[in-house]
């Protein structure tokens, strides 16, 4: 038996922040839940491209330009967000890196961004969002809110040369298991997504060589678009308020691991 009445009808669309909306999933992700009604926060550094996904979006799409490894920034994105709209319903923690290559010799550089943007940001982003979130879930008329973290398949299967991406999303799946113990009972569903590969900027900022490696390894395969993985978070955060989409691991159907 439900603890609670039945949700009201819904009297103002659902308010989301999406981290890294410039491009890829994230944009995918913005468009997806505006179509279906969400008032849109989009996050990322490069304002110009911000404004070309809002203006798909459509006019009450809000531009924050922000670093989210900066805790001030990541903080301040969140509270304008809340300032403009009202409130926050959704936090889409989708901002990320993946740089591959061997251990042995690797770049720290790139190391300290995966772990930056991977981790820091999105445990920022989470702290700040999290009371704003309990608010919403406690006060508004959906009775329920949602933080939906961006994983990977690198999040559960541990391969050579992807030994820090997979630290970071391994972290991620650890993290947001715990946070979901603790908040889910006052109807923040914390969710996961881990994604097989999708036609996005993603692997661009590898290395030349690694970048050919990884065209290699998927030169047979059909992968995913980044709108089939805004489908399936736009799935998440539309479920009724008492069923809660923990974890989905999608990857292309030709991907065999
Ligand atoms: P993209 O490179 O297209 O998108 C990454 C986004 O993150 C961009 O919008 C970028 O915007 C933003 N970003 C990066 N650094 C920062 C920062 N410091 N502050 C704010 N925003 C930042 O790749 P995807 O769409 O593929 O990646 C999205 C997520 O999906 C990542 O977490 C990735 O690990 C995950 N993923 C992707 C897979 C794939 O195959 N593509 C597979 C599995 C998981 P800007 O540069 O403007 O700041």
């Amino acid at each position: 038996m439900p603890t609670r009445p039945a949700p009201s009808p819904r009297a103002t669309p659902p308010v989301v922040l999406i981290t890294g909306a410039s491009s890829g999933i994230g944009e995918a992700t913005a468009l997806a839940l505006s179509e279906r009604g969400a008032q849109v926060a989009l996050v990322a550094r490069r304002a110009d491209r911000l404004r070309e996904v809002a203006g798909r979006v459509g006019a009450d799409a809000l531009v924050i330009e922000a670093d989210v490894t900066d805790q001030a920034q990541a903080e301040r994105a969140i509270e304008q967000t809340v300032a403009e709209f009202g409130r926050l319903d959704t936090l889409v923690n989708n901002a990320g890196m993946m740089l591959l290559g061997p251990i042995e010799n690797a770049p720290l550089e790139e190391w300290e961004q995966m772990v930056n943007i991977n981790v820091k940001g999105l445990l920022y982003c989470a702290h700040a969002a999290l009371p704003h979130l309990l608010t919403a879930a406690e006060n508004s008329p959906r009775e329920v809110a949602d933080v939906v973290n961006i994983s990977s398949v690198a999040g559960r299967t541990v391969r050579r040369g992807s030994g820090v991406y997979n630290l970071t999303k391994h972290g991620v799946g650890a993290f947001s298991e715990s946070l979901r113990q603790e908040v889910t009972a006052r109807h923040v569903r914390v969710s996961i997504i881990e994604p097989g590969a999708v036609d996005t900027e993603l692997r661009t900022h590898n290395r030349p060589e690694v970048q050919a490696q990884m065209e290699k390894r998927f030169a047979e395969v059909e992968i995913m678009q980044a709108a089939d993985i805004a489908d399936a978070i736009a799935y998440i955060v539309t479920r009724p308020w008492r069923m809660s989409m923990n974890e989905i691991l999608i990857r292309p159907t030709e991907q065999a691991d």
